[in-house]
């Protein structure tokens, strides 16, 4: 890790940029701040006036060194916290953070073994910040990411992440709708789907797995059906069905 505390913070919101009809980035200068690993998260608490507190966690969307830390939320519609953080909080605002948390589902430039990445929603965050590990570290480990999402105006950092990388490949599947011209149907991720855009284990690779719970869940039975080990399979779930 790159710092070595973890406790509460104050983060102080400096910028605001909507990903998505129903997402924005939201960045916090957070004096005292430890830096963080890529993959890693914080726990966010707000409170009210009267007291009552909400705490949730999300991903932090870079890493290293430094006192901002951004964090990427997608509004769920009947949600506490989401809707506030996406639509209320304004610049100047405060929040409590407490992390960097999580030391597992992290990767670091000096690892070596090919990396996959499967995204499902808002569960891109920790790849984001992984992929941007990868290119400031000018690492040459293969490093794919697939992402999975209801239609392209729903993916998160869509621009940065379509952007050609010599490093960094990514490889969109649609389950709503898809773009004019797409080859493929929009649907489910299927097996065959997952087969054809990850390595085969005889690669080695180290597979990330991050989304709603059900997402992953399948996901991960899916990796093992096509033979990769559980020890190289990471998960992370967003909670949800
Ligand atoms: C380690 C970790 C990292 C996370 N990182 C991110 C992140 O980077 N960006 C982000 O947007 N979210 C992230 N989440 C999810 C986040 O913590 C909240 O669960 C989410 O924002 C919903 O909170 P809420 O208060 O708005 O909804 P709640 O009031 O908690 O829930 C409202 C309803 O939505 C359901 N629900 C809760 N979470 C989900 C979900 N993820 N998908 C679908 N339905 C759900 C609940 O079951 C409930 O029915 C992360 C979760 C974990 C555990």
């Amino acid at each position: 890790m790159t710092g070595s505390t973890i406790g509460w913070f104050t983060g102080t919101l400096v910028r605001a940029r909507p990903l998505t009809a129903s997402a924005r980035s939201i960045t916090f200068t957070v004096p005292g701040w430890p830096g963080s690993d890529a993959g890693q998260h914080v726990d966010v608490r707000l409170t009210a006036p009267d007291g009552y507190q909400a705490v949730r966690s999300y991903s932090i969307a870079d890493s290293g060194p430094g006192e901002e830390v951004e964090l990427a939320v997608e509004r769920l519609p009947d949600g506490e916290v989401s809707p506030f953080l996406v639509d209320d909080l304004e610049p100047g605002d405060t929040v409590d953070l407490h992390g960097p948390l999580g030391g597992w589902f992290v990767w670091r430039p000096d690892r070596t073994r090919p990396v996959q990445l499967i995204a499902g929603g808002s569960g891109v965050v920790p790849f984001v910040a992984m992929t941007r590990a990868h290119a400031r570290a000018g690492s040459n480990v293969p490093m794919r990411l697939l992402y999975s999402v209801r239609t392209p105006d729903d993916a998160l950092f869509r621009d940065e992440l379509s952007r050609p990388s010599p490093a960094v490949t990514t490889t969109w599947h649609y389950t709503r709708a898809v773009p004019p011209g797409w080859p493929r149907a929009a649907g489910r991720l299927t097996a065959e789907a997952v087969k054809s855009a990850v390595p085969a284990p005889d690669q080695g690779p180290l597979t990330y797995v991050c989304g709603p719970t059900g997402f992953v869940e399948s996901i991960a039975r899916t990796l093992l059906g096509l033979g990769h080990v559980p020890d190289t399979i990471r998960t992370e779930r967003f909670g949800g069905i």
